[in-house]
């Protein structure tokens, strides 16, 4: 039980991170944060006392998401696109990524120039930018915000978060 997730959100309530319940109570108890929704008929016992168990939390003191950056490596653009090929929309694997502007053409390893391409789409563009390859993207790359990786590490997430990730 204490290892059911914790939705986490800011003073400010925007979605932080999501921890597990033994930590979420910690905050709890020590007046860091307040409970906002609970888990349904799950409690938590301790010697003298019976606790239901938070589902989502809220700090009591705004924490700078400043320092919440989100790696830049494969595994994280592949997320970020949704483990879909954004040339194609292919999600069959193997993916790779790719430089739209390659990096023979002085293209970086940014959030904005790295994609996610299936081999073939990766092959047809080879040392071009999308427009000589004739080739569109799906989405303009873009560096993803840290809550758009709560929903995703959590896509079977819990009711009573939705709406505090804005999916309602
Ligand atoms: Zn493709």
């Amino acid at each position: 039980m204490l290892n059911n997730s914790v939705l986490v959100l800011n003073s400010s309530f925007q979605p932080l991170h999501v921890c597990q319940a033994r930590r979420a109570l910690v905050l709890v108890m020590g007046g860091k944060a307040e409970v906002l929704e609970y888990y349904d008929h799950l409690y938590v016992r301790s010697v003298a006392q019976r606790f239901r168990l938070p589902s989502v939390v809220r700090l009591m003191r705004y924490i700078s998401t400043d320092r919440r950056a989100i790696n830049l490596n494969r595994r994280n653009i592949l997320r970020r696109d949704g483990h879909r090929c954004q040339y194609c929309g292919t999600t069959r694997l193997p993916l790779t990524t790719d430089h739209v502007v390659p990096r023979s053409m002085g293209g970086e390893d940014t959030w904005e120039n790295l994609v996610t391409a299936c081999v073939n789409c990766n092959n047809k563009k080879a040392n071009r930018t999308p427009q000589r390859a004739g080739m569109r993207l799906l989405s303009r790359p873009k560096r993803p915000h840290y809550f758009s990786f709560i929903y995703f590490y959590h896509s079977q997430s819990v009711k009573n978060w939705r709406r505090y990730l804005f999916l309602e």
